[in-house]
């Protein structure tokens, strides 16, 4: 990194830098003149100062990481071009640069110190609202990025709570839902009906299709049972081929025939859309079972998963109580 002059030798001009756009005042010019200009080569780093100072790109191109020893940094690298700068907000609070800044190109910059941008911002309105301008459009700049991460986690969390399969809820989220489903029913007395689900004879389905083609008819299982239901159930892929589903305010009858047009709709289901395979059917085994006065969740899957062992015993592609 070399000193290669200062502004007032050069040829640069005020008016191409961003800071100073619209600026007229001839005190500017005057306080620039001395303010070095370094060359730095690409690929090398520009030092840190202790003291705040801001520095204008006037040539090449700079690369600007997030503060590296705050903990805030996520690997972000803004590109800094020419007219464009850096550093003010350390000049304005008074802190040190805590940024790593690279060049990308040979770049030349104009380095002014601390004391000089305040005498800057002292002697001219113009260079203050620019100023200002320049943080009020970072401010929303780094907003907009914390939105973004936000739906980014958003996504992640809800990723962890979706079965990847059949895109049914998964057992994390029934672990952490139910039981405070259950316990609303109870201190608001409303009904509660599930439903507990098993595909038939899917290990023979396997054997027959694949485990590809399995995974397939559980897919078309889980569109079929989820596509059937109102916006306030849930469906939750309990396990391998089993599901459950939850009907909050739904009392026995209404709960039977829910079940009884699920078990429908799963015998219905295509499976493989292309016409030339044969269509193989499935089917499924419904236990349904409603919330008693004092029952907890347990003992509430507990009796669907008694009812869907009547519904296998009983012949499967059926719904039992
Ligand atoms: P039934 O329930 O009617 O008594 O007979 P079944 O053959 O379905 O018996 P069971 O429910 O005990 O077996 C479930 C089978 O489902 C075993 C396993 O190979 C298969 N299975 C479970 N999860 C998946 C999956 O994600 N993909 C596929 N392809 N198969 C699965
Ligand atoms: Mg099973
Ligand atoms: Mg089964």
């Amino acid at each position: 990194m070399d000193r290669i002059g200062s502004f007032g030798e050069s040829t640069y001009r005020i008016e191409d830098m961003q800071l100073f756009r619209g600026t007229q005042d001839p005190q500017i010019a005057k306080l620039l003149a001395p303010c070095p200009i370094l060359r730095v080569a690409a690929g090398a780093q520009v030092p840190e100062s202790g003291r705040g100072r801001l520095i204008v790109v006037l040539k090449g191109a700079l690369a600007v990481a997030a503060d590296t020893r705050t903990g805030f940094t996520d690997g972000t690298v803004s590109k800094v071009l020419p007219g464009e700068s850096v550093g003010e907000q350390s000049v304005l609070d008074e802190s040190a640069d805590l940024i790593a800044i690279t060049a990308l190109d040979n770049a030349e910059l104009l380095m002014i110190p601390s004391d000089t941008v305040w005498r800057l911002i002292d002697e001219s309105n113009g260079v203050a609202r620019n100023l200002l301008r320049l943080l009020s459009f970072r401010i929303h700049a780094a907003n907009a990025q914390m939105r973004r991460r936000q739906k980014v986690g958003e996504f992640y969390r809800q990723m962890s709570l979706v079965d990847g399969l059949t895109s049914l809820y998964n057992r994390a989220w029934l672990n952490d839902k139910l039981p405070s489903l259950v316990a609303q029913a109870q201190e608001q007395g409303t009904d509660l009906s599930i439903i507990m689900v098993d595909l038939d004879h899917f290990k023979r389905f396997n054997d027959t299709h694949g485990h590809l083609g399995g995974d397939q008819a559980l897919r078309a299982a889980a569109k079929a049972i989820s596509g059937a239901l109102r916006p306030s159930d849930f469906a939750v892929r309990y396990g391998g081929e089993e599901m459950l589903v939850i009907l909050p305010e739904t009392n026995e009858n209404l709960a039977l025939m829910v079940a009884a047009r699920l078990c429908e709709r799963v015998r219905q289901a295509v499976v493989f859309p292309d016409m030339r395979v044969a269509m193989p059917q499935i089917t499924g085994s419904f236990g349904l079972a409603c919330l008693a006065r004092g029952q907890d969740e347990q003992a509430l899957i507990e009796a669907a998963d008694a009812a869907l062992y009547r519904a296998k015993e009983g012949g499967r592609n059926r719904v039992s109580q």
